[in-house]
């Protein structure tokens, strides 16, 4: 019998250029898989569910020199066919003046990308140097072919003030589709928590553009809402289930970071029934801890109830979770 909700595979099978500071998928290697790998895949997962769709990025999507014919392969193994929402590779957008044409071909409408700060800024934050002038050079390629371009620019205590100039740069380059966050704390970005933005510390100009401001909360707010919560929080897919393949092929769901207590398995070592079996029932070890606490203990073990940071409360949760998986799991390994 197969599963009537649809799996959507995403392989990472030719990386990512950039090694963001914030990244919530953290640094996952980059080894390049081929074609064999990501049909081999498939053909393991088509016997339980009703409908695939298959993705062969899990980073920069189109990161690759065969981007054409990965996208028509991409379709071709899918039952359902991938979506292109609005991203792209900024990377090749410079090199490949063919891109940004069949980006318009495939249907393209809207690219966004993601700044830090100015320069020096964003091109620590992405991990590559010249990031910044590329990201600049890739809105005027775009805006020149009829693409709207979006910008995302990520807060914190350290680049705050830049983000507010950005805000100018912006205004000089065209651009009026912007918004600001902090991002979710889980991955690298979690390793940020120190210096996650303040509440208070939002600049005015700022706040305009801020995402969902309305409801924003800082840490405390958010201990004030769960700490009589007695509810658990389990991560859950809502419609179709999406799993994150790695170039290493392990497998894990596509909630929070893709770390040791939320793998599912490992395409060449573990059985595929049992992968299924695993991806089903929820069955990994971070889901387990989730089953065992309530939301009203985690605050108390992890939550600070002196700090402004900011958060959406489900961020929040998240990070909460993750602080208590590290201690079980961790534990358990010793
Ligand atoms: S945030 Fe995106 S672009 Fe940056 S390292 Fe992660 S996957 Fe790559």
């Amino acid at each position: 019998m197969k599963f009537e909700r649809t799996l959507a595979i995403c392989l990472d099978m030719n990386g990512c250029p950039n090694r963001c500071l914030h990244c919530w998928l953290g640094d996952l290697p980059n080894h390049k898989l081929n074609d064999k790998t990501a049909t081999k895949i498939v053909k393991l997962f088509k016997p339980y569910f009703e409908n695939i769709t298959f993705y062969s990025w899990l980073r920069e999507p189109d990161f690759t020199k065969d981007y054409k014919a990965r996208w028509l392969k991409d379709n071709k193994l899918s039952t359902i066919k991938p979506k292109r929402f609005e991203l792209a590779s900024y990377f090749t957008i410079i090199r490949d003046p063919e891109y940004v044409k069949w980006l318009k071909a495939v249907g393209t409408k809207k690219v966004q990308l993601t700044f830090f700060g100015l320069e020096a800024m964003t091109d620590k934050y992405v991990g590559r140097k010249g990031a910044y002038k590329e990201l600049i050079a890739a809105t005027k390629i775009l805006q020149d072919n009829d693409i709207d371009v979006r910008w995302q620019l990520f807060i914190n205590e350290e680049n705050k003030d830049e983000v507010s100039h950005l805000l100018d740069v912006a205004a000089e380059n065209k651009v009026t589709d912007i918004f600001v966050h902090e991002g979710s704390c889980d991955g690298n970005n979690r390793k940020l928590y120190d210096i996650r933005i303040n509440k208070d510390n939002i600049p005015l100009k700022v706040k305009p553009y801020y995402l969902n401001y309305e409801n924003l909360l800082s840490e405390s707010e958010c201990i004030e809402l769960l700490k009589d919560d007695d509810s658990y929080f389990i991560p859950k897919h809502k419609d179709e289930i999406v799993i994150y393949i790695t170039s290493d092929l392990n497998v894990y769901f596509n909630f929070t970071n893709p770390s040791a207590a939320w793998q599912i398995g490992n395409i060449e070592d573990d059985d595929i029934s049992e992968i299924v079996r695993k991806i089903v029932a929820g069955d990994v070890p971070a889901l387990k801890f989730a089953r065992s606490i309530l939301l009203s203990d985690l605050v108390k073990l992890y939550g600070d109830s002196n700090s402004d940071k900011v958060f959406s409360l489900e961020d929040y949760k998240m990070y909460l979770l993750n602080n208590y998986v590290d201690d079980k799991y961790n534990s358990k390994l010793q």
